[in-house]
C-alpha cells in the first residue's frame, strides 16, 4: 500500500519539523508494511515568495489529489516580514483559510493530552495534574457565528453591530457522524457542548446529534451546558473523552484545553472533511523567532503525522507506535528547549526527530 501526501513545509520553522516528521513517518511505513509517495505543496509566504499569491490553484490541485496532507507552519514577523505590508487577502494565513475553504474541511480535531512526564508544567492542582487526562475537542470550523451575516450600522440614531449565528441539521449532522467515528476509535464516550437553555442553535445542535448517537450504540453520550464544560476542564479534565461543539465554544474551550496541559508546543491538530482527507499541523505556529536554528520541538508535528495514520490512513496501529515511541524518548528524558526541565537531557530539532524514528 502506498499513500499520497501532500506535505506544505510553509515558513519559519515549518521545514525543520516537517522534515523530522517524515523522518518518523518513514520509519513507521518500514515497521507496519506500507509505503509513503510526498509532494511538496508551497503555501503561505514562501509561495507569495515564488508566484506573487499565498496560494495557487496548483497548489489546490496537489492537495486534492492526496490521500492527505502534513503541513508544518505559515507565517513570519508580521512587525519585520514583508508579507504584512500586503493587504489582508494577500498575506500568508489567507493562503490557510483559503486551502480549509477550498478543501471544505469542516471538522477541526484538537487531542489536549497530559503526558506522565510532563505533568510539571500542567497548572492545575496537584491532585487533578496526577490523575492525567488525554481528551479531543471536534469543532465545528466553516458554520456558525464566524461565517453568518455580519453588520454595523445605525439603527434609531444607535450604532449597532449584528452578527447571526445559524447551523442547518446538514452541517451538525456531518460534524456529529465525524465526532462519532472517533468517538469509536477511543473511549466510547462523546459529550455534545452547547448553550441550549439559551441558544435555538444549541438546540438544533442537541436534536440532531442525539438522533446521531442511535447510530453508535456502543458510544456513551451526554450533553453539558457550555459554561460549565469551561469550569469542568479546569476542575476534572480526565472525565472527557470526546466534546463536540460549534465553531465559537470550540474555538474558545480548545485553547483552554490546551493551556491545560502546560506545554502546547506537543499539541497536534487535524481539519478533515467528509471523505477520509485531512489536512494535519501542529497547534503552534511557524515561531520566527528560532527558525533555522534547529532547536524548534517537533513532537506537535510527528504527533499531527500520527493523527494522519489514524484517521486518514487508518492506520491505528503506526498511530499507537509513533505516539507510544514519543512517550519513551521522553521517558527516556529526552526534551528540546522549550520544555527542558532539570534533569533531563537537551536535544536539537533533529536529535528529537531520530531518536522518535529509533523509538519504533
Ligand atoms: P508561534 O506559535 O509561532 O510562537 C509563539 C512562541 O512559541 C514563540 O516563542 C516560539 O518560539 C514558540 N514556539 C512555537 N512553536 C514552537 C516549537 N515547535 N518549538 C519550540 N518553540 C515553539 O506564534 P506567533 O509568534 O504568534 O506567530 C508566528 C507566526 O506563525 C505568525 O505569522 C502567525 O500568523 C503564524 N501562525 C501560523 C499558524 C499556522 O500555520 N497554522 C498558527 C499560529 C500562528
Amino acid at each position: 500500500m502506498e499513500y499520497k501526501i501532500g506535505l506544505i513545509k510553509g515558513d519559519g520553522i515549518g521545514p525543520e519539523i516537517v522534515e523530522e516528521a517524515v523522518k518518523v513517518l518513514d520509519a513507521a511505513a518500514g515497521k507496519y508494511g506500507f509505503a509513503f509517495n510526498y509532494t511538496d505543496i508551497c503555501m503561505g509566504g514562501c509561495s507569495i515568495d515564488r508566484f506573487g499569491v499565498p496560494l495557487t490553484d496548483e497548489a489546490i490541485k496537489a492537495a486534492k489529489e492526496s490521500d492527505a496532507v502534513l503541513m508544518g507552519s505559515i507565517g513570519g514577523n508580521a512587525a519585520t516580514s514583508p508579507w504584512y505590508k500586503l493587504e489582508p487577502s494577500k498575506r500568508p494565513e489567507a493562503g490557510l483559510l483559503g486551502i480549509r475553504k477550498a478543501l471544505n474541511l469542516f471538522a477541526n480535531l484538537r487531542p489536549s493530552v497530559l503526558y506522565e512526564e510532563l505533568r510539571s508544567a500542567c497548572p492545575l492542582s496537584t491532585a487533578t495534574a496526577k490523575k492525567g487526562f488525554d481528551l479531543i475537542i471536534v469543532r465545528e470550523l466553516t458554520g456558525g457565528l464566524y461565517f453568518g451575516e455580519r453588520y454595523t450600522k445605525d439603527i434609531d440614531g444607535t450604532e449597532t453591530a449584528v452578527d447571526t449565528l445559524s447551523y442547518n441539521e446538514t452541517e451538525i449532522r456531518r460534524a456529529a457522524v465525524r465526532a462519532f467515528d472517533i468517538a469509536m476509535k477511543r473511549n466510547k464516550k462523546l459529550t455534545l457542548v452547547d448553550k441550549a437553555n439559551v441558544l435555538d442553535s444549541s438546540r438544533l445542535w442537541r436534536k440532531v446529534t442525539s438522533q446521531v448517537a442511535k447510530d453508535y450504540p456502543e458510544v456513551s453520550y451526554d450533553t453539558m451546558l457550555v459554561d460549565n464544560c469551561a469550569m469542568q476542564l479546569v476542575k476534572d479534565p480526565a472525565q472527557f473523552d470526546v466534546l463536540l461543539t460549534e465553531n465559537m465554544f470550540g474555538d474558545i474551550l480548545s485553547d483552554e484545553a490546551a493551556m491545560i496541559t502546560g506545554s502546547i508546543g506537543m499539541l497536534p491538530s487535524a481539519s478533515l472533511n467528509d471523505s477520509r482527507f485531512g489536512l494535519y499541523e501542529p497547534s503552534g505556529g511557524s515561531a520566527p523567532d528560532i527558525a533555522g536554528k534547529n532547536i524548534a520541538n517537533p513532537i506537535a508535528t510527528i504527533l499531527s503525522a500520527a493523527m494522519m495514520l489514524r484517521y486518514s490512513l487508518d492506520q491505528d496501529k503506526a498511530a499507537e507506535g509513533i505516539e507510544q515511541a514519543v512517550r519513551q524518548v521522553l521517558k527516556d528524558g529526552h526534551r528540546t528547549g522549550d520544555i527542558m526541565s532539570d534533569g533531563c537531557h537537551r536535544v536539537n530539532t533533529d536529535e528529537m526527530g531520530d531518536l522518535i524514528a529509533g523509538a519504533l
